[in-house]
């Protein structure tokens, strides 16, 4: 979605003085210990990961949901998915608008291997952005964070506008990225009330950069919305932000089948 760098910066300024957080608990705290994007939240330190030479094939029990074809996606909210399919990969065509699955899921473990355009064009949260969306509400940003600063809860592998990542393990623009996400969802009881909320553990090219977080509600821009109760089960879905970030190999194994 759009948004002003100058409008964050300046609510980050300003929520400042009301924070004190030191950098050894910062990993532990609940989310909405910092304000919503604070550009004075620590920024992850990088650790270079290893290089790319291998992909992780899907286990016997996943489901393959990009593989050589869309057929398992349509276009969020219906209809044909607009987004190329060439060279055993999927690419945003900015301005389709997202992709969502077919089927829905709840507890999962989602493999996603994807790469941010080659060279690099815009600064900050317009470099290679898109994202992956646990039940459509729940983000892991993708975003081309290598040397491109931004609001550490907005970088890539951030749980975003809550978690930053524990460091920035982010490869190249051009070369292909891994995710590796093991996501529990909220549940809720009858009246609605959370009682227990989602959780995210994430590997970035194979380094721990999220330990099993807990969400204050669904990921937004700029804000933090509490818990609605939704569904047991939800598609995933995949962000088009304006820029051509390509996906290939996502598989997903269902937690919750017997
Ligand atoms: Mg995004």
């Amino acid at each position: 979605m759009p948004f002003l760098i100058r409008r964050v910066v300046s609510i980050g300024i300003a929520s400042a003085a009301l924070v004190t957080v030191t950098m050894s608990d910062a990993n532990a705290q609940p989310s909405t210990r910092w304000p919503i994007h604070s550009t004075d939240r620590p920024q992850p330190r990088v650790v270079k990961p290893p290089s790319n030479t291998w992909t992780v094939a899907p286990p016997a029990d996943a489901t393959v949901l990009i593989g050589a074809d869309l057929s398992r996606w349509q276009k969020e909210g219906g209809g044909a998915p607009g987004w190329k399919v060439e060279n055993g990969y999927v690419e945003v065509v900015p301005g389709t608008g997202g992709i969502a699955t077919r089927d829905a899921f709840g507890d999962a473990q989602l493999h996603v291997e994807w790469m941010a355009p080659l060279p690099a064009v815009g600064e900050s949260q317009e470099r290679g952005n898109s994202g992956v969306f646990l039940m459509g509400r729940y983000e892991v940003q993708v975003l081309d964070s290598y040397e491109n600063k931004t609001y550490p809860d907005g970088q890539a592998s951030a749980i975003y506008g809550q978690f930053p990542p524990l460091v920035n393990a982010s490869r190249p623009p051009g070369e292909w990225q891994t995710y590796d996400i093991i996501f529990h969802r909220p549940r809720f009881d009858a009246a609605g009330k959370v009682t227990s909320p989602a959780r995210f553990t994430v590997l970035h090219n194979g380094v721990l950069v999220q330990d099993n977080v807990v969400l204050s509600g669904p990921t937004a821009h700029q804000k933090r919305p509490p818990y609605e109760k939704h569904e047991d089960r939800l598609p995933l879905s995949l962000q088009d932000h304006g820029t051509k970030v390509r996906y290939r190999n996502i598989w997903i194994r269902d937690l919750e089948k017997p």
